[in-house]
């Protein structure tokens, strides 16, 4: 399935495993009606750039993997509809809003500021605008993750899904962990809530295993794309993998950096591991 603009949903090519990739910040394609005054250059940090590319063996060992085109600083997938910070907007939204901690950091559901102190849009935006990047962009890759746990869930009983990311080498104001300079991974199950707990020790250990410095739930958690469709319970397994942009790419010019390729061998090593464990279960 591929909607211009929007994301493209990868199938297997091989035989099918009960396991979804999806990578919802690596999008490019920035909306003829995105109208920022921020430079693009500050724009573009907010990228997890290329993260679908790392994962591209996915669908060959058996995965779905889904992929965002639209950029996160125009609305992003990963957090709940209603995390819309009022002071975005140029009117009262029609119906309750629900703005998080990540809104007062500039980082809610439409992003306010590029990097700190620099933001976004010169201008506040409509409910009509807002609205609208949620029904052309937002519902539609929420549909794509949703319908591919209920084809999996039907199929094989299970779903494992990774819902994979990446992080700036050190956390900068807008982020929790000002200033720090971070592990080379970060796995989020939301402290043990939207995963069986053998599947993250999988992760852990295969990635440590390989060498990489491994934190879990700090300073990440999970947000929107782990919660909202996973019930260990029921079978429906989500994880989030945060990857030290400094593994993989220059990120002061977006570039792949030379250890661009040994992490994409490696992450197919673990992705080999989790369709092996996802078989078995
Ligand atoms: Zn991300």
């Amino acid at each position: 399935m591929h909607v211009p603009g929007v994301l493209t949903r990868h199938d297997p090519t091989g035989a099918a495993a009960p396991v979804l990739l999806d990578s919802p910040h690596s999008g490019v394609v920035y909306p003829d009606d995105f109208r920022p005054i921020a430079p693009m250059e500050l724009l573009r940090t907010g990228e997890d750039a290329f993260v679908h590319e790392l994962f591209r063996d996915g669908p060959a060992k058996g995965a779905i993997l889904i992929e965002a085109h639209f950029p996160r600083v125009y609305i992003d997938p990963n957090r709940a509809a209603t995390d819309i910070d009022p002071d975005l907007l140029s009117e009262a939204w029609p119906g309750p809003l629900s703005p998080t901690e990540k809104s007062r950091l500039g980082l809610g559901l439409i992003r306010r500021l590029a990097v700190p102190g620099v933001p976004v849009h010169g201008k506040r935006l409509s409910v009509a605008e807002v609205k609208a990047r949620i029904d052309r962009f937002y519902v539609p890759y929420h549909t794509a993750i949703g319908g591919a746990y209920d084809e999996l869930s039907r199929r094989f009983g299970k779903v494992w899904h990774i819902n994979c990311h990446s992080m700036k080498s050190v956390g900068n104001a807008m982020s929790t962990d000002v200033g720090a300079r971070r592990p080379d991974i970060v796995l989020g199950d939301r402290d043990g809530r939207t995963c069986d707990h053998a599947f993250m020790k999988l992760v852990h250990d295969v990635l440590a295993g390989l060498g990489y410095s491994v934190a879990i739930n700090d300073p990440y958690k999970g947000l929107e794309l782990i919660m909202r469709y996973s019930d260990p319970g029921a079978g429906r397994h989500a994880l989030q993998i945060e990857i030290n942009r400094g593994l993989y790419m220059d990120e002061a010019k977006i570039l792949r950096g030379p250890g661009f390729d040994k992490l994409q061998r490696d992450l197919g090593t673990l992705l080999d591991a989790v369709i092996d464990f996802a078989r078995r279960q």
